[in-house]
């Protein structure tokens, strides 16, 4: 559209607020593709937890995942959840036949064994949950170092793979089961995803509590690294007032990029993609890339501050 068109179009077609709205993701996917983010080599490994079920991890795990990797990070999803949605998203086989982190968390199977490539990007793996790993919470029960298997995996697997990740994401199950304590046990960051809803904070301060107690007992570097609402509604006055609230408890946690509720990012697993690939000039896209983008960057500066300090 030129300039001319615009002066002669009547204004308030210009003027509505999804005209805004466009203009607005257009700025969004420009400031984006102007992004240079370079990785160190060290590894992040997040958890993506909370302990109620549809607020969004599986969603924020592989979005993001695929996000991180379309800035050029080499990123590597742990599916934990029994229902194996991750996988399933990441277009990863995990039928009853396959490998899967059930065969390493119970059978020690080198993780490198079952890792597999997601056909959304070569910089994309996943390591995929089968069915049989409904059974591992009670199987885990009785092993030895219960709670350490994860780790001791995934550290195997880092110390040994030619090309390491910059960063793990581990989606876990809705409980706070023998699972999720190996995904505590393994990462240092956690990484909540809030849905902008009524009861939101319900259930916060026992998620809060299980940390507690993991860091004192099994993981000292576990801490609570990110906060990302999802499903946001602008509309609503309740989503802001949820979201304000979070920030108000959390603000250094708590990313600035909110995820909004969108249709795309909803479809997007029917199809076994990740939103990223299924419409990545989307709203729901543009929000996880600038929400990938975000972490880098913040993890940066945090690194940038105490250098100099
Ligand atoms: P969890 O893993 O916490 O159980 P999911 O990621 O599976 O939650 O999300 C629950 C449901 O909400 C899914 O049907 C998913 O497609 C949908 N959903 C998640 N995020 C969004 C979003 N931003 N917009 C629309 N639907 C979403
Ligand atoms: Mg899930």
């Amino acid at each position: 559209m030129t300039e001319s068109d615009n002066a002669t179009a009547p204004s308030s077609l210009y003027d509505s607020p999804i005209a805004r709205e466009l203009a607005d993701l257009t700025s969004r996917r420009r400031a984006l593709e102007a992004v240079r983010l370079q990785f160190h080599g060290g590894t992040r490994v997040l958890t993506v937890s909370n302990q109620k079920g549809g607020v969004g991890k599986t969603t924020t795990t592989v979005n993001l995942a695929a996000a991180l990797a379309s800035v050029g990070a080499r990123v590597l999803v742990i599916d934990l959840d029994p229902q194996g949605n991750a996988s399933t998203a990441l277009g990863v086989p995990h039928t009853a036949d396959i490998p899967s982190v059930y065969d390493v968390l119970i059978d020690e199977f080198p993780l490198a064994d079952i890792v597999q490539t997601s056909p959304e990007s070569p910089n994309l793996l996943c390591a995929p949950s089968t069915i049989h790993l409904a059974g591992a919470e009670i199987e885990l029960v009785s092993q030895v170092a219960r709670e350490h298997r994860l780790r001791t995996a995934l550290d195997d697997y880092l110390a040994t793979v030619d090309e390491r990740p910059d960063f793990v994401l581990i989606d876990c199950p809705p409980s706070l089961g023998l699972l999720t304590i190996n995904a505590f046990t393994a990462a240092s960051e956690l990484l909540i995803p809030i849905q902008c809803e009524y009861y939101a904070l319900e259930g916060l301060s026992q998620l809060l509590g299980s940390i507690r107690m993991i860091q004192k007992h099994l993981n000292p570097s576990l801490h609570l690294s990110t906060i990302l609402l999802t499903m946001y509604d602008g509309r609503t006055r309740l989503a802001q007032q949820v979201a304000d609230e979070v920030r108000t408890h959390f603000p250094n946690e708590v990313l600035q990029t909110v995820i909004p509720r969108s249709v795309r990012v909803s479809e997007a697993p029917s199809f076994g993609q990740t939103v990223i690939a299924y419409d990545g000039n989307s709203v729901g896209a543009v929000s996880y890339r600038e929400a990938a983008v975000e972490i880098v960057r913040r993890e940066q500066q945090k690194a940038q501050n105490e250098g100099t300090s």
